[in-house]
């Protein structure tokens, strides 16, 4: 969509499990976020999908929420699916939704900020300041198999991994211009690309590390750096402030931000998008968490960090002043609320519920103005 600055419109994707509570949450958040910046304006859409839906109707995204996701100016979405929802042929319903929206909206880029919250246990030793940023190729790569299907002969299953020049290019430049933007590694503040692969044993890796040292020839004021994904892992653990933005082909960068998550505290608190060149959507790195859902548990974080970037995505495409400054404020007062550490969920070692977190936030907010 192409709306008038400052004036947009969200659908919602509350989705399943945690899905609708941490989106109650993110809406709230983002209602007082837009009475407190003048001159931005947010309708949002809710509409119901997932697994739940796929249960008591037989379709996990109507046409009508797929075409409203297509036309709005951004997608918010929850948590899609459940272990159990499945299609007769093993296929899992949330594809339906999240890898529809992911392929026909062309978000070829996952990109999933990896940085130490104030408050939050550090999971590493030596407490080495954490802030870098993944971006996966979201469309092709060795998950390119699911939606071909995979081989099984007999004894053999194959898959086969499509790496394109055009592919690797685009997510390249991503990677390339969120590092021109960003304030370079924690370590020593340069700017550095990385990109992740397994160059030694593969052609495809190798082909994909080629494509982006083009791009990365275009940006001679940026490093560039290569690493093997195995050692990728140790890395991450040993010397993550070594990081800046770090790019990687779609399995790769699965994994790789699995782990980062978990090194600066957790699913709870990691937020992620999915952009392309039209489209964006937002939604927290985890799932639908069924084993906590319903119970008012689930730590909002990386939910309304979720809606922080989705507001700072649209602030950056529109040129939006107003846009910008509700992200920075959204991320201000989550930070506030995860230092002060009085009002956190358990998965943080608090008593807080989700809803009061949730409210925790919004009176942060209330305080900076
Ligand atoms: P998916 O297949 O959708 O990725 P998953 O099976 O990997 O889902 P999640 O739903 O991400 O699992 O949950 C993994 C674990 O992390 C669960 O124990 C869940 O309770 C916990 N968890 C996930 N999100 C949160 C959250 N926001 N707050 C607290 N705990 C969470
Ligand atoms: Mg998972």
């Amino acid at each position: 969509g192409w709306q008038q600055v400052g004036n947009y419109t969200v659908v919602a994707l509350p989705g399943d499990g945690i899905g609708p509570e941490i989106t109650d949450v993110a809406l709230k958040v983002l209602d007082r976020v837009v009475e407190l910046v003048p001159g931005l304006d947010v309708t949002v859409d809710s509409h119901d999908a997932g697994a739940e839906r796929w249960r008591s109707t037989g379709v996990a995204m109507p046409d009508e929420t797929f075409d409203a996701c297509e036309s709005a100016d951004a997608i918010l979405m929850g948590a899609i699916g459940l272990p159990d929802a499945r299609h007769p042929d093993g296929r899992e319903v949330n594809g339906d939704v999240i890898f529809r929206l992911r392929f026909a909206l062309d978000l070829f880029a996952g990109i999933r900020p990896v940085r130490s919250l104030p408050g939050v246990a550090d999971t590493l030793a030596g407490g080495k300041p954490i802030d870098y940023v993944v971006v996966r190729e979201n469309v092709e790569g060795l998950y390119a198999s699911r939606t071909g299907g995979t081989n099984v002969r007999g004894e053999v299953a194959t898959d086969t991994i499509v790496i394109t020049a055009n592919g690797t290019r685009k997510v390249s430049e991503i990677a390339f211009g969120l590092a021109t933007k960003r304030g370079g590694r924690p370590l020593d503040g340069r700017k550095m690309v990385t990109c992740v692969d397994k160059a030694n044993v593969l052609s495809s890796y190798a082909f994909f590390r080629s494509v982006f040292d083009q791009v990365a020839d275009e940006h001679t004021d940026i490093e560039r750096d290569h690493v093997y994904v195995d050692a990728m892992t140790a890395f991450q653990v040993q010397r993550p402030d070594h990081y800046d933005v770090v790019v990687a082909e779609n399995m790769f960068g699965d994994i790789i931000s699995d782990l980062a998550a978990a090194t600066v505290g957790g699913l709870g608190l990691a937020a992620s998008a999915d952009v392309g060149y039209d489209h964006g959507m937002f939604q927290p790195a985890h799932g639908s968490a069924p084993d906590i859902a319903g119970r008012d548990l689930a730590n909002p974080t990386a939910m309304v960090l979720s809606t922080a970037m989705l507001l700072d995505w649209l602030g950056e495409r529109h040129d939006d002043k107003a846009a910008l400054e509700a992200a920075a404020k959204i991320d201000a007062a989550t930070l506030k609320v995860l230092a002060e550490g009085t009002t956190v969920t358990a998965d943080l070692g608090g008593s807080a519920s989700c809803t009061a977190m949730g409210d925790a936030i919004v009176a942060a907010l209330d305080g900076q103005a």
